[in-house]
């Protein structure tokens, strides 16, 4: 791994305290929705998640930060004061999901599809978006390159 960080801050974030504020020195991938129950429970409806490499996060706070192992291959990262839900991050791998409505707006990203659709409960309802819909998994086809 490079130890050269980048120091172009390309987004600030906080959770709702502020006990965990961060920022990303690196692109950030288009924000994809997640409809699985993970995130239902989460989040209430569905995750809007973007995606950095794990090396450009860094954290100014995370005095509240808190970690969930959510499955045998991820955790979830939220504060354990104010109850914001922040990450998703698989145990293997070098990325991390960040839940995008935490990042200081303008964001400058755009949501690009829909996944776990068929995992949606009985009162949500998908925006008539023209965005591509994926039962489960988008099996990488929404994941992109990091270039914004
Ligand atoms: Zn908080
Ligand atoms: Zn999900």
């Amino acid at each position: 791994m490079s130890e050269q960080k980048n120091e172009t801050v390309r987004a600030s974030a906080s959770c709702l305290c502020s006990g965990v504020v961060f920022e990303v020195h690196g692109p950030l991938r288009q924000v994809v929705h997640c409809y699985c129950s993970q995130c239902r429970k989460t989040h209430g409806l569905m995750g809007p998640y973007t995606q950095a490499r794990l090396e450009d996060v860094v954290f100014t706070s995370q005095a509240t930060l808190k970690w969930y192992q959510s499955s045998d291959h991820a955790r979830r990262g939220f504060c354990q004061d104010c109850g914001a839900s922040l990450f998703w991050q698989p145990h293997d791998g070098d990325m991390i999901s960040i839940s995008a409505g935490v990042i200081d707006p303008p964001t400058g990203l755009r949501v690009v599809g829909h996944i776990y659709v068929d995992h949606m409960s009985d009162f949500g309802a998908l925006p008539d978006d023209g965005l591509p819909r994926f039962a489960t998994t988008s099996a990488g086809k929404l994941d992109g390159d990091l270039s914004n």
